[in-house]
């Protein structure tokens, strides 16, 4: 069965719009189970109707005319209820309501699965049999299963290519897909999707002019893996029984079979660009194949399959000339690194939309530094099908449309006009401090991990720098830099913002930033090997680079040292004892080196607990709160699905917070919030009144920050804090705090979609 599933699965992921979609599952579920007959009831929410949208067992005409109350029958109350409904006789059944021209007066069992997705009912799957009977739990597992995998889809394609759900859909303003706010801002441009060179799935089609040009392209990379081949063969020739070798030659048989290149190269005449034109017809034969019992057979479609993906690495290798980025690039992918978001030339990237991830993933974040509005976990979204599409991209409230009315596009623009408006405005504040109306006053610090030229130049505070992420100089590259490409690094940076300070961060990898030269495979990266343990781990990385840093930091004096992620007081005596030696080596050459400041970012439960004693041992503390808000609330930071829980408002995130900052003060330490946070006005207020000396966020958010800033009292931030620390629910503490910001005249600031 689950062979079954899996098969359904990768069909329906072939499928270009809705109505395929259905007539796939309906019919593979007809030919799965031992039943009569098997359709889909789609929920038209708009109308509060349901209606028959595919069936292969009832009337095929009447399918798609009937619609009816969404609460009635037998698949009102799976609807209602959300539940599986299994009764051997429908028409005996009190709930049973009779609909003519349907044709089901012959079927008496009948089994109801709702498809749900993000807890709403999207439709039932209705399998029916003439006999009397339950149905046994085989069949019932199997329909929850495959409801539960394909509600992804359903959710998908209903939304941008059912005609058929009701008159109101018409009203293309309301089709858009909510995903997570990534990165804030607005983005109008062209959706450019990119994939990895193991996604054979992921690749979009992309219309061609020049067919011969392409067919060549495509011949050339047959070409080249069947010399790859021979060379394989060539190479094992002494080990290999001669068996062996003649399956080298079936492949390079294969490769050039008419299977392969003429399918493919009918499909590119048709205007295709090679690797969707190969992907499909590998698709119909891995499909064909598969539906074969044989299993001999079957082993072939994976033949084809290893053979097809041989092709399209080498197609993906050699990025055809044909692949420009639009003029405003939204960057669509499975998942988006910072290597891809660097192929980009910045002039022309606008926004990004990413499959994984959430708010507080490092792409994210990254998006945030560079200003690109960003929205996250669009997981239920077919991201190759908008490929070169126009998109809009709304970084505040994570949503996505394709293909947007020009009623939405107006709406749009006019938000883009409002924030450069308000970006104007903001700028009058620049030359301001960040102070209370009574005086209380702030840094504002900027989070960076760029390169400091194109940073520095858009900084809009003289605080300093309260975070720079060094790993993200790690993740663009092959191999480890050696000390003086390091050092050559930091001092660009550090001289570029002397003389602010810097706080530089130790290497922080692992976790959902893999360097892809030190692989690691873990079942929970988030609670493996990352931050300061892979640093421990490895002494000679941190001291290469303490070294380098203390070096490039000569005659600037700008630079402060944190290490990030630690559990233990054990953690910071190790990090401190390989960084004094570092510090004494180095200063035996170069005494003039000024000892920089050390602290420790809080980012773990037991470090908030202990944060006393972090304190007695450093010079300051600089407060995570992207990391403690994951692990004091058990939410993964880059887990779509569980974004919604992952607040920074939670009542229990605030009140460890304020542990940290009351230990720093008792210990006389300064204490920094250097995590998203830090840049999120409301949290940004509480903060302050906390007593967080200093606050560091995306460059994007210093203006807004400023302005709450201004905008308050700290006494009457005191107060707000004082009224949000008792209580319970986050939606407490958000209404509170909206309603003080309504009253202060900054409605305007409160996007949050939370
Ligand atoms: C944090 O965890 O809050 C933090 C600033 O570090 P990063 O986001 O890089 O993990
Ligand atoms: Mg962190």
């Amino acid at each position: 069965m689950l062979d079954v599933l899996r098969r359904i699965v990768q069909e329906v992921n072939t499928a270009r719009d809705f109505n395929q979609v259905l007539t796939i599952v309906v019919d593979k579920i007809k030919k799965s189970l031992p039943v009569d007959a098997a359709s889909f009831y789609l929920t038209d929410r708009e109308n509060n109707q349901l209606v028959l949208r595919k069936t292969d067992g009832l009337n095929d005409d009447a399918a798609e005319n009937i619609r009816f109350p969404i609460d009635e029958g037998l698949v009102g109350y799976v609807v209602s209820t959300a539940e599986t409904l299994n009764i051997p006789s429908a028409k005996l059944d009190s709930r049973y309501k009779y609909l003519p021209n349907i044709g089901e007066d012959k079927y008496n069992a009948f089994l109801g699965v709702p498809v749900i997705y993000q807890r709403k009912v999207l439709g039932v799957l209705v399998v029916q049999r003439t006999e009397e009977t339950r149905f046994r739990e085989e069949s019932v597992a199997f329909l929850i299963t495959l409801s539960s995998q394909l509600a992804g889809a359903i959710a998908h394609w209903r939304l941008y290519n059912d005609t058929n759900a009701g008159p109101d859909q018409e009203h293309h303003s309301e089709k858009y897909f909510s995903c997570i706010a990534g990165a804030p801002g607005v983005a109008i441009g062209t959706a450019y999707v990119v994939y990895s060179s193991s996604d054979f799935d992921a690749v979009p089609d992309r219309k061609i002019t020049d067919i011969d040009f392409e067919i060549n392209v495509f011949k050339e990379a047959v070409e080249k893996v069947c010399e790859e081949l021979k060379q394989m063969r060539e190479r094992l020739a002494d080990i290999l029984l001669s068996e062996d070798h003649a399956l080298f030659d079936a492949y390079v048989l294969l490769a050039r079979s008419e299977t392969l290149v003429n399918g493919t190269i009918e499909r590119i005449r048709k205007g295709n660009w090679a690797q969707a034109a190969l992907r499909d017809t590998i698709r119909e034969h891995t499909i064909k194949f598969d539906k074969i019992q044989d299993e001999y057979m079957r082993e072939r479609a994976d033949d084809i399959r290893e053979i097809g993906l041989r092709i399209f690495r080498k197609l993906h290798s050699e990025k055809s000339p044909a692949i420009k980025y639009p003029k405003r690039t939204i960057l669509v992918g499975e998942e988006i690194g910072a290597t891809q978001l660097a192929e980009v030339p910045s002039k022309r990237i606008a926004g990004i939309i990413s499959a994984r991830g959430s708010n507080s993933s490092h792409v994210a974040i990254l998006a945030r530094a560079m200003g690109i509005p960003a929205v996250m976990g669009a997981s239920n979204v077919s991201l190759g099908w908008m490929d070169q599409c126009e998109v809009i991209a709304d970084g505040y409230q994570g949503r996505i449309y394709v293909q947007p009315p020009a009623i939405v596009k107006t709406e749009y623009s006019r938000l883009i006009k409002e924030e450069s408006l308000l970006k104007k405005e903001l700028r009058g504040l620049r030359n301001l401090p960040a102070e209370t109306s009574d005086g209380f006053k702030v840094a504002l610090m900027v989070n960076s991990g760029l390169l400091a030229d194109e940073a520095i130049s858009h900084s809009e505070t003289e605080d300093g720098v309260g975070l720079y992420r060094t790993e993200f100089l790690f993740m663009v590259r092959e191999s480890f830099p050696s000390e003086s490409e390091q050092q050559e690094m930091y001092h660009k940076i550090l001289k570029a913002y002397a003389p602010m300070s810097v706080n530089i961060r130790t290497i922080d990898v692992g976790g959902d930033k893999p360097l892809p030269y030190l692989p690691v495979a873990e079942d929970n990266p988030s609670l493996g090997w990352r931050g300061i343990r892979v640093a421990l781990d490895h002494p000679d990385i941190l001291v290469t680079q303490i070294k380098a840093l203390l070096k490039a930091s000569l005659g600037l004096n700008n630079m402060n040292i944190m290490f990030p992620m630690l559990s233990n007081l054990d953690e910071l005596d190790e990090a401190q004892a390989l960084y004094e030696n570092a510090l004494y080596e180095v200063k035996l050459k170069h005494p003039d080196i000024a000892t920089p400041k050390v602290g420790v970012m809080i980012e773990v439960p037991s470090a908030m607990l202990l944060a006393e004693s972090f304190a007695k041992r450093v010079d300051f503390l600089s407060i995570g709160s992207n990391d403690l808000t994951q692990y004091l609330l058990a939410v993964d930071r880059n887990n779509p699905r569980v974004a919604k829980l992952y607040d920074t408002l939670n009542p229990a995130v605030l009140r460890g917070i304020k542990l940290v900052v009351d230990a720093g003060v008792k210990q006389a330490k300064p204490v920094c919030v250097c995590g998203e946070m830090a840049g999120d006005p409301i949290a940004a207020l509480l903060l302050v009144a906390m007593g967080v000396g200093s606050l560091s966020m995306a460059n994007s958010n210093i203006a807004r920050v400023k302005w709450v800033i201004r905008s308050f009292s700290y006494k009457k931030a005191r107060y707000l804090l004082e009224q949000v620390l008792v209580q319970e629910h986050c939606h407490q503490v958000r209404s509170i705090m909206y309603h003080a910001f309504e009253e202060a005249g900054l409605a305007s600031l409160l996007h949050s979609g939370k």
